[in-house]
């Protein structure tokens, strides 16, 4: 049988696990260069005996706003076979997706098609740390969970697992994953079918989408449940880095300083040190972060503080032209 839905995660052949796109675009940046593409196969354990190859598209590259290539994600070969218990197929529907679906109302219609037309969606996302160390893990056992998709599953071993049920909804903690499908749904769906998308927070509630994602220039001194972001500029300091947003909250400048320390720490820093060179290249880096703010005690403006860097997105902006780069 041939997949019919989005595949938003696929099964890694060199890493032995289960990834989403942007798990394994943070893995595989942060392998040492020269880097191979990973080979990527079905989820379903008994597709990956049919060799149901999945492609990575655009996960070598780092996070960026162009309108030129693609957001990473996952495609089925359209040659490849899956067994009819992959969860990739959808069953129980007769082909007309359009169709309002027994007991739907119209508006959860007009969700589930919104969320069909995107690579990923999540349902439900937990900003909370579950383990509180500086930086984040270190590579190896445990770290699936806190970098991984937060499926809760056991990624590594799946076997005998059906996927003939519904799955429940998606559920992460990764808030690079996050921003990566809240940018999908802007620049993919229509206004109104973007401000029906609603976002679980655990912890909180159901909100719509948009209203988790505020601008930093609507931000407020402390804790602002929600995602901050702004444009801004990278400054590196030997391993460390700092960035500055653009705007201000009230008069003063927001910036946030990662020492190296920090970034020592950080399992995928090679991954986010390649970032910070390359937004050398482009005209402004947007910054996405769960941090709190806080007064500066020397009066240097705002201060940006985050407690782990998983904390934090970057979203690399357009080149530079010719003449700005000489
Ligand atoms: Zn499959």
């Amino acid at each position: 049988m041939k997949t019919t839905k989005r595949i938003t995660r696929a099964y890694c052949v060199e890493l032995e696990k289960e990834l989403t796109i942007v798990a394994a675009r943070r893995e595989y940046l942060s392998l040492e260069p020269p880097r191979a593409r990973f080979t990527f196969l079905c989820t379903n354990e008994e597709c990956r005996k049919l060799d149901a190859k999945i492609t990575g598209v655009n996960y070598d590259l780092n996070p960026q706003e162009t309108p030129i290539l693609q957001a990473a994600h996952f495609r089925a070969n359209p040659k490849d076979e899956h067994c009819s218990t992959c969860e990739w197929i959808e069953h129980g529907s007769s082909g007309d997706l359009d169709r309002s679906r027994p007991g739907e109302t119209e508006e959860e219609a007009k969700v589930r098609q919104a969320k069909r037309k995107l690579d990923d969606y999540i349902d439900i996302f937990d900003p909370n740390l579950k383990e509180k160390k500086p930086g984040g893990d270190r590579p190896g056992k445990g770290g699936d969970e806190i970098d991984g998709d937060g499926q809760g599953r056991g990624v590594r071993r799946a076997s005998g697992e059906s996927n003939d049920k519904p799955r429940g909804p998606t559920k992460t903690t990764d808030l690079e994953r996050l921003v990566e499908s809240y940018r999908n749904a802007k620049s993919e769906l229509s206004k109104e079918e973007f401000d029906l998308l609603t976002l679980q927070v655990s912890g909180y509630g159901v909100i719509p989408l948009h209203s988790y994602f505020r601008h930093i220039t609507a931000a407020n001194i402390g804790e602002n449940s929600g995602v901050l972001f702004g444009g801004g500029t990278i400054k590196r300091y030997g391993a460390g880095f700092s960035f500055s947003f653009y705007d201000p909250v009230g008069e003063k400048r927001v910036s946030l300083y990662v020492p190296a320390d920090q970034m020592n720490a950080y399992r995928f820093r090679r991954y986010l040190t390649e970032l910070i060179i390359q937004a050398e290249e482009v005209r402004y880096v947007t910054l996405y972060t769960l941090g709190y703010l806080e007064e500066n005690p020397q009066g240097k403006g705002i201060d940006l503080k985050v407690e782990d860097l998983r904390q934090i997105a970057f979203v690399l902006g357009p080149p530079k032209t010719i003449t700005e780069t000489s």
